[in-house]
């Protein structure tokens, strides 16, 4: 150790070789230091996420508001408006709020949730990398359906959120989701797996997760459809 590293009171920068890093492990052992951290990457502020945040919040709170537009209201406890990175690369949009979310105000934190973080990790996106959304903001009674008047009241706010945070790929997450955003009337097995160029940007569907914890047969295709994802994003 030079004088000048002595009086800098830090330790000297490592070799990036195996045998210096090696020498360099030896000696912070020595040390006693046993814990190492990764650097944490310097703050920066995104200009299109501040916009792109302040637009989501003036949907939320001045054009949403609390919602009496459908009879859902009666019943829920919260408005799952959606969250996430509000300039995100990929936005996930599912069906509708179940019991852990209409407790929680957040989308997808039930079991569904797991597995849907498990299925984005595996493609190498975290949950505040994303934006997490759903056709409807609403929980239904029994978990059951969505009714037709219930999605064309509460869908104009979905087509908003896409507009605003302008992902470069949808994951339509089952039918409800995947049939409003391709104007479709197919199966989720038929829509799936497959790249479509929307007005409002790219659309890949696959299995609503809640279906893929029933039928665990069906995960290897859902893999193939969030490859497609990953695929798309880079060469987007
Ligand atoms: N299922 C959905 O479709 N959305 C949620 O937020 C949770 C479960």
């Amino acid at each position: 150790m030079n004088d000048q590293q002595k009086s800098s009171n830090s330790l000297p920068k490592p070799d990036p070789s195996a045998e210096a890093l090696e020498q360099w492990l030896d000696l912070y052992r020595d040390f006693g230091i046993t814990e190492l951290y990764k650097t944490a990457p310097a703050l920066q502020t995104d200009p299109d996420q501040e916009e792109h945040g302040r637009k989501l919040e003036h949907l939320r709170f001045t054009e949403i508001g609390v919602c009496t537009r459908c009879k859902l209201h009666k019943g829920r406890k919260s408005i799952v408006f959606g969250e996430g990175n509000p300039a995100a690369q990929l936005m996930l949009v599912g069906e509708a709020p179940g019991a852990d979310e209409d407790q929680q105000g957040r989308p997808f934190v039930g079991r569904a949730g797991q597995l849907l973080m498990q299925m984005i990790k595996a493609i190498d996106f975290q949950r505040e990398d994303v934006f997490i959304a759903n056709v409807i903001k609403c929980r239904p009674p029994e978990n059951r359906n969505p009714e037709p008047d219930e999605i064309a009241q509460c869908s104009p706010f979905l087509w908003k959120q896409i507009s605003i945070i302008q992902p470069k790929v949808i994951l339509a997450l089952g039918t409800f989701s995947a049939q409003l955003l391709l104007n479709s009337k197919s199966s989720i097995s038929f829509l799936r797996n497959r790249v479509y160029e929307m007005p409002f940007g790219k659309v890949i569907a696959t299995f609503h997760p809640s279906f893929l914890l029933r039928s665990a047969n069906k995960k290897p295709e859902a893999w193939e459809d969030l490859k497609l994802v990953r695929k798309t994003i880079l060469e987007s």
